[in-house]
């Protein structure tokens, strides 16, 4: 389910950030409470935080506990930040979930990510080449859009956690995606009412492949949202991102 409205105006985009960890994430700052984290969305102007903790195939993480733990929480808190408490959940594999179904339904919002390349349980390609885990991503995220589970795609496509390769092999990963592949994925996740993550790591990482994914999903008309996957509450700012997603995507 779509959770922003559909806009490609950057200011529009950038007054929401979808991809946040707060201390349930063991890889957040101890500052990341949820107190201090809506203070900080209301300080930056953010219509909207969604707080996606970690949620890995096999993790000792109490995805739902966690989940209920902080909806109570939010009760105790006036903010006129609308606050989403979701999870960077895993689909780790062609048709694999970390969460069962009903877990994922429970919670605000459901953003998966598919590039966790580094974790023991992933599946990987059998063809290990760029080429060959453009076509698993392509594979594990057709999947999924044939379920109604994904409300979003944290970072589609990012090669940021293939350690195994080089920074040319990571970038071959996605000049391996061709125009043909990229509009027909953006029009499945589009359909199966899904967005597609402006991770801004990624997103002012690989330039190139960013413009083309702004324009293409542009093109097919698909939703899009912003996540800085913030670790810390300085990252929690969406300042300045508008400005350089317009460079990025207008040159
Ligand atoms: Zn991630
Ligand atoms: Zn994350």
């Amino acid at each position: 389910m779509f959770i922003l409205e559909r806009t490609y105006d950057y200011n529009a985009l950038a007054r929401h950030n979808v991809h946040t960890h707060s201390v349930f994430s063991k890889c957040a700052k101890p500052e990341m409470t949820l107190e201090a984290m809506i203070l900080q969305a209301e300080r930056c102007g953010l219509k909207t935080l969604a707080i996606t903790d970690h949620s890995d195939p096999g993790d000792e993480i109490d995805t739902y506990g966690n989940f209920l733990l902080l909806k109570e929480r939010l009760k105790g808190i006036k903010t006129d930040v609308r606050v989403l408490i979701g999870a960077e959940l895993s689909v780790y594999g062609t048709g694999r979930y970390a969460e069962p179904y009903a877990v994922d339904k429970a919670l605000d919002f459901a953003s998966y990510s598919h590039v966790h390349y580094h974790l023991d349980a992933w599946e990987h390609p059998e063809d290990r080449s760029p080429a060959g885990y453009a076509a698993h991503n392509l594979a594990v995220l057709g999947a999924l859009f044939r379920t109604d589970r994904a409300d979003n795609i944290a970072h589609p496509f990012s090669p940021n956690k293939m350690k195994f390769f080089n920074e040319a092999e990571k970038a071959a990963t996605l000049d391996a995606l061709s125009d043909n592949d990229l509009g027909d994925i953006l029009e499945k996740g589009e359909r199966a009412g899904c967005s597609w993550e402006i991770h801004t790591p990624t997103f002012f990482r690989y330039p190139a492949f960013s413009r083309r994914f702004f324009l293409l999903g542009k093109e097919v008309g698909v939703h899009f949202c912003v996540g800085t996957d913030a670790h810390t509450l300085a990252a929690l700012s969406t300042a300045g991102i508008a400005e350089r997603m317009k460079a990025v995507v207008e040159g």
